[in-house]
């Protein structure tokens, strides 16, 4: 799981792997497309280039579908 900073909800949300539509290595991190449970679309770059800021933990599970 991991938290985002969400808009609409004004604050942090704690978010899950089924709760993210994309994740790609790009050359700014790791680009993580999320959806959050309240409809909010955003971006969240994590990985290599965010040393110092909070690490974020992503439970990725292939192969497993939601439901
Ligand atoms: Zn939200």
């Amino acid at each position: 799981m991991f938290a985002v900073y969400c808009p609409r909800h004004r604050g942090r949300v704690l978010l899950f792997a089924q709760d993210i539509e994309s994740l790609h290595n790009t050359d700014r991190g790791i680009e993580l497309v999320y959806r959050c449970f309240c409809g909010h679309r955003g971006v969240l770059y994590t990985g290599k280039r965010r040393a110092g800021e909070e690490m974020l933990r992503v439970e990725w599970m292939p192969g497993r579908s939601a439901g």
